[in-house]
């Protein structure tokens, strides 16, 4: 065995259909008394729940997460606590209400509980990122990892199907990458492996029937596990890729990571054997296929998109993007550096054209 490093996150994760009942022992728990609930516009009325549910104990909502933080949001939301006198915030959401959360947390160290109602896994990472002048800047910081969450499948009934599949691809990426991360260990080689399992698993059970409890749970689970591993190791090559056509093609965040990971598993599969045998043993042996192909034919199968072309992106920019994404390079199994310019580009090509692994 290679020797390894592991760090615990201290959070606190309580999970199961109708967890939000529990809301307010944890906020007890917690030692807070008033707490801000965020959401976005379009979550107003679940966040209502939440605020009848407390009583007393909400200080009110800031319902106006949106996507990337920008940090003109995040001083209002702050300010918004300090006036009505709030000592804890809920960030009730997906990744861009959760970012919400980190950013109030970051400047003011408020406790985040956080009660995530997508599969992006922001809850159980110490990664921040908020938007500056058009610039996205990420960074990692302890105070932002919200201190509980409550998972409950109930809360994900309404997620619309292709934005649970394209969800559960982001999550699936997490742990793909997690599983040849530089700084990687047995215990998120586990739970990246068991993450893969049970979001592959619910996925088309979700899109045949969305209202699955069951579903939905395995979904959910998967995603705690993703996100923990997202949280705790290093990603690679698929996130940097992501990170440069989300930030500066401005694409939708969960769809780039559905199209652009089955290419970015064939170009690091030869260097990665052990990976890819947990990512096939994970997807399961429906027929000999590789882990690239079979993350292609998941996403593909469950009706989300697998061609940059239908995100809005520019065959033109292809250069552009292939040009950034090697400016800076990030660790990778493979090798990605400005040599590699070309072979980038090819990837990049076929993420456009959305052609499967062989
Ligand atoms: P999102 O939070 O932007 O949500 C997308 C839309 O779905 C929103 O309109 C939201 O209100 C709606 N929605 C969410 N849950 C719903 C539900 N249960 N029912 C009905 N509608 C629902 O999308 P996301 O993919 O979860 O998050 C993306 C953002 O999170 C990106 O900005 C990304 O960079 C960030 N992110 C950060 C981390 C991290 O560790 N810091 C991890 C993953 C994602």
């Amino acid at each position: 065995m290679k020797d390894f490093v592991y760090n615990g996150q201290p959070s606190r994760v309580v999970f199961g259909a109708g967890a939000l009942s529990h809301l307010e022992r944890e906020i007890e728990l917690l030692g807070a008394r008033r707490a801000l609930v965020l959401c976005t516009p379009e979550q107003q009325g679940q966040a209502q729940m939440v605020v009848e549910r407390l009583g007393d104990r909400a200080a009110g909502i800031f319902a106006r997460a949106v996507m990337h933080v920008p940090i003109e949001t995040a001083r209002e939301a702050r300010d918004e606590a300090r006036r009505l006198g709030a000592d804890c915030a809920v960030a009730m959401g997906g990744g861009s209400t959760i970012g919400l959360g980190k950013a109030i947390a970051l400047d003011s160290g408020l406790p985040i509980l956080a009660i995530p109602t997508t599969y992006a896994g922001s809850e159980m990472t110490p990664i921040y990122g908020i938007t500056e002048a058009g610039l996205k800047k990420t960074g990692k910081d302890a105070r932002v990892l919200p201190r509980t969450v409550i998972y409950d499948p109930a809360l994900t009934l309404t997620l619309p199907v292709s934005l649970s599949v394209t969800s559960g691809m982001n999550a699936i990426a997490h742990a793909a990458e997690g599983l040849y991360a530089r700084d990687g260990n047995p215990v998120m080689s586990l739970m990246a492996e068991e993450g893969i399992r049970a979001i592959a698993r619910a996925l088309p059970a979700i899109r045949r029937r969305s209202d699955d409890i069951d579903a939905r749970a395995d979904a959910l689970y998967g995603a705690w596990l993703c996100g923990t591993v997202l949280g705790s190791v290093g990603m690679a090559l698929h996130h940097k890729l992501c990170h440069t056509l989300g930030g500066s093609f401005n694409l939708p965040h969960a769809e780039v990571h559905t199209v652009v990971l089955p290419q970015v598993i064939a170009f690091n599969a030869p260097a990665v054997p052990g990976a890819i045998s947990c990512i096939e043993r994970a997807l399961g042996p429906a027929e000999p296929r590789s882990a690239a192909a079979s993350l292609f034919d998941l996403a593909r199968d469950n009706g989300a998109p697998v061609a940059l072309r239908d995100l809005g992106m520019k065959e033109v920019d292809l250069d552009r993007a292939a040009d950034l994404t090697v400016k800076n390079p990030y660790w990778n199994p493979r090798e990605m550096g400005p040599a590699q310019r070309n072979e980038i580009r090819q990837l990049l090509q076929k993420a456009f054209d959305g052609l499967r692994p062989a």
